[in-house]
This record gives structure tokens, sequence and C-alpha cells, in this order.
């Protein structure tokens, strides 16, 4: 008999960015190692059909899994802290469930009737928010913005309706609120979360869990406070203070017994709490034995979310290493020939970020050279790798002029389209996008990593390596480490006579999860750790 899902929905209120994909992922945690399976889904309320097209100074990240779907950075949290794989299932917005929804009004689906938000748009977002019926112990979804925003009405409704469906004690109501400290008060403020549990009870939603981030603790008289007024037992009113690093929170929810509260109310049976290994991760992130700093080449530095899953790879593996790796931010389009040696001056490693359009290309050649010459541990992602092989053309197999197609077209276009992506015009649909193999080349840097010949590994670019110039800059030292199964497609580079000196076709930062990190990052920062030490 298939088991029955328990559904725990999570909202939030009085301002964005309180870190909801964070409560979430930490809830999720703290379930799976009581013994449950858990999945996420998170549910946007723009209207965008997906973050694909948006700039990453107004969404972050595009994050993507592996069957391709372009989503919200939040995926790759869930991914990071359950170790579980999302897909295309796991996301979805407003732009996709009227697009769906309209779609079948024009096809005659709804049979002349009007098409209204309530049921037809509720009931397509129900539909979604039930993909994962029964495979799972409990599904956690989480809505995107703010209690409040109009756009979020009807995916509330949903809620509202969908909890009335399983019944009690199959689902639950978590709420993500703030608690500010006025300074010249002296005090915390509870009215704002009393307001946002109000609006959110004019949708027909009571929670059952507050949690409530704050600068400074909460104490008990607020804690009360807070129950009387938003109807909600004390002891499921939890403090979520501020802490030193994101892993470190559902560590702080265990201790307020939110696992157990949890599943108290879902009449989930449940198994010993067992943290022993997450907090040992915490611990090395929190105290770690050594130090060294990492030049991050990338043109979105002033907006850090636009490399999220590149830094918690480092995080990650940083903590393996035992090392905290401190970021030394590169602004691409500053840095020329002239200053390279200047602004990178005693850095232990380099990272290349993935990225799109010409600015700052000539920045990361730039630096590139100076790791490749000065031998530096090197890491460069898509993008990064790209530049790498034009910096390796231009200055070690002599073509001055080589560029990628998508800056210069007619050069020694080192980089280009596929012949069969050339006639294709629209930008939408021609990235090679989601999990795709990669063969390993043994005795290779990469090899030593992965200890593999065979991975799977994300994807999302146009460009690829031209194999017109594949034997050139194989007879002048480069390395073709990985290689798409049937040889065509160039997915790994490196300099054997460099110390680490890689370059991925792909993006391994979205494969590195908490705990274990990822392969390439692990190596890159043991590499970075061991020049550090040489030199002190
Ligand atoms: N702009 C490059 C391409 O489309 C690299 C993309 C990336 O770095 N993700 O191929």
């Amino acid at each position: 008999m298939p088991k029955t899902s328990k559904y725990i929905f999570i909202t939030g209120g009085v301002l964005s960015s309180l870190g909801k994909g964070i409560a979430s992922s930490s809830i999720g945690l703290l379930l799976r190692q009581r013994g449950f399976s858990v999945t996420i889904q998170k549910l946007d309320p723009y209207i965008n059909v997906d973050p694909g097209t948006m700039n990453p100074y107004q969404h972050g990240e595009v994050y993507v899994t592996d069957d391709g779907a372009e989503t919200d950075l939040d995926l790759g949290h869930y991914e990071r802290y359950l170790d579980v794989s999302m897909s295309k299932q796991n996301t979805a917005s407003a732009g996709q469930v009227y697009y769906d929804v309209i779609m079948r009004e024009r096809k005659g689906e709804y049979l002349g009737k009007t098409v209204q938000v309530v049921p037809h748009i509720t009931d397509e977002i129900k539909r979604r928010m039930r993909a994962f019926d029964g495979k799972y112990d409990v599904v956690i979804i989480e809505i995107g913005g703010t209690v409040g925003d109009i756009e979020s009405l009807p995916f509330l409704e949903a809620c509202r309706q969908l909890r009335l469906e399983v019944g009690r004690g199959n689902a639950l109501d978590v709420h993500l609120t703030y608690v500010p400290y006025i300074k010249s008060a002296g005090e915390l403020k509870t009215k704002p979360t009393q307001h946002s549990v109000k609006t959110l009870m004019e949708s027909g939603i009571t929670p059952d869990i507050l949690l409530c981030r704050a600068e400074i603790k909460l104490g008990k008289d607020i804690r009360q406070k807070i129950a009387l007024f938003c109807n909600v037992e004390e002891r499921s009113v939890i403090e979520a203070r501020d802490a030193e690093t994101i892993y470190e929170v559902p560590m702080l929810f265990a201790k307020h017994d939110l696992d157990d509260i949890i599943c108290e109310k879902l009449h989930l049976k449940r198994s010993r709490r067992d943290l022993d290994t997450w907090s040992r991760f915490v611990n090395r992130i929190k105290a770690p034995r050594h130090v060294i700093e990492i030049a991050f080449v990338g043109k979105y530095n002033k907006y850090p979310d636009s490399y999220k899953s590149i830094l918690e790879a480092i995080i990650h593996a940083g903590a393996i290493n035992n090392t905290q790796v401190t970021i030394r931010w590169i602004d691409a389009e500053a840095l020329t020939k002239e200053n390279a040696a200047e602004m990178l001056d005693g850095i232990d490693g380099m990272l290349v970020a993935p990225g799109f359009g010409s600015r700052g290309i000539e920045g990361k050649i730039s630096a590139i050279q100076f790791a490749r010459t000065q031998n530096v541990p090197f890491f460069g992602i898509c993008l990064g790798m790209q530049c790498a092989v034009i910096e390796f053309a231009r200055n070690v197999a002599m073509m001055p002029t080589a560029h990628s197609s998508e800056f210069k077209k007619n050069a020694f276009n080192v980089i280009d389209l596929l012949p069969e992506q050339r006639s294709v015009t629209s930008k939408g649909g021609t990235m090679r996008l989601g999990s795709y193999p990669c063969n390993v080349s043994r005795r290779t840097k990469a090899f030593v990593a992965y200890k593999s010949q065979h991975i799977d590994e994300r994807h999302r670019h146009r460009y690829e390596f031209n194999n017109d110039f594949r034997e050139v800059m194989v007879s002048k030292g480069l390395v073709i480490s990985g290689t798409s199964p049937d040889g065509r497609l160039v997915e790994i580079i490196e300099i054997p006579s460099h110390r680490w000196f890689v370059g991925v076709q792909f993006h391994p930062e979205l494969k590195s999860r908490a705990v274990t990190g990822h392969p390439l990052f692990v190596s890159f920062v043991k590499a970075a750790l061991q020049l550090h030490q040489e030199n002190l």
C-alpha cells in the first residue's frame, strides 16, 4: 500500500530575506536524520515561467537540476542539506501555473466554463503540490514571497484547501517571522509578528509553529506574548537567532526540539535524533585549523547570491580540508594585464566564475595568465574554463587572436557553438542544460579527485570547446581529461605541468553537498592549502 505523505507548508511574513529556504532545508534535515524520507518543493508567486531568463542581480543564481530545470537558488539549499536530488517537480512559479491553465483553456478542456483563480488556478497549484504524494514520508512546501503580497493569495488558498483535504494530523503550517530589536526602546517588538499572523489568518491559515527570527534571545515573556496574541502554543514559538553559519540552523532548531514538536503534531513515529556527523561538519566550519585566501574572479561580485552554489561548495571543501577559505573578490572588469600581479599578490588559489556576455572577459583571461605562469592553483568553471582555453590558445599555442564566438565572430574561435547550433537564432532552448555523463581519463588531476572514470555533472551553457583546434592545443601541452562518452565534447581540461590547473565545462558546484562536498572543490582547496603551507 502506498504510504500517505505528511505536508508541511512554510510561509514567511513581515519582510523578505528572512531565510525561508534555510529554515525549510533545516526542518527537512532534522526529519531526515530522524529516519524519514523528505523532499521540498518551492512555489514562487512571480509571473516569470522560470528564473532562467532573469538577471542574477534580480534573482541570484539560477540553480539547475539533473533533469535540466532552471530553478530558484533555494533548491540548491534543499539538495545541500537533504542530500536528495531535486527535479522539475520540485518547483513551480505562478507563471507556469497560469501558462498551463491558459493552454488547457485554449484547447477547450474546460468545456466552456468560466476559468477562474478559484478553483482552476488553485486546483492546478494543488495538483503540483501533490506531485510527491505517497513517494515521501514528508513533503515540505515552501511558498515564496511574503504573506500579504497580492500574488501569494492563490498559493495560500491552495495550502488551506490541501490541508483540509489531507485531514487533521497530516499537515502543518509553519510561519517564519521577524521580531525586531528596537535599540532606543531596548526591546524586542512582537507587533509585526502579530500583524503577519493576522494576515495569514485572513487566508484561513492558523500557523501551528512560529519560527521567530531575532538578533537577540527571545526570552520567555516575549514567547508567551507571541503565543497569546497569535494563538500558538508557547513551546511552538521557536526562536530562530542569527547563526554563525547557515549550517548551524538545524542544530539551533533541534535545541528547541522543533523536530519533536513536528513529529508529534504529524503523528510521526521517530527514531533517535543523530546529529553527530552534521555537528562535526559545523564545528569544522566554525573552528578550522588553517586559513587560506582564494581570488574569486567574477563580474557579479557585488551580489554574491549570483554565485551561491560556488560559495557553498567552497565552504564544504574548506570544512573537509579543515580550512577556512577567505575570498578576495576580484572584479574582472577592473583587472588588467598591468595590475594583475598587484591585485592577485599573495593568493593561494584562483577561481574564475561562470558567466554570460563579454563584460570582464579580458580581465578573466589576464587573471588566468597570472595563475598559469605563477603556478597558482586554478579552477575555471564554465565560462572560466572557456577563458582558460582562450588564454592557452593566445599565449601558449601562439594564436593571439583566439576568442570565443560568443564575443567575437570570425576570429580563431577556440570556443564556438556546435555546427548544428549555428543556425539557431532564438536564445531560449539552445542551452545544454542538466546532467550529462562524462568520461574521465586516468592519470589526470580530475581522476585523482573523482577516483572514477565515469561521472555525471550538470550543465548550463551554449558554447563548447571547438574541436577544430583540439589537435594543436593538445600538441602544445593542454590535456583533455574529460569528454562526453562519444569523445566529441570536451568537458575537462588541465595542464599537467602545473600544480593544479583544471577547467570544467560543467557546473560542479551544483552537486556539492554539505558534509561530503564535491571532489574537484576538495582537491582545489587542498592544492591551495599546500601552496599556502609552502609559502609559510
Ligand atoms: N557564456 C558561456 C556559454 O554560454 C558560459 C556559460 C556559463 O558560464 N554558464 O557557453
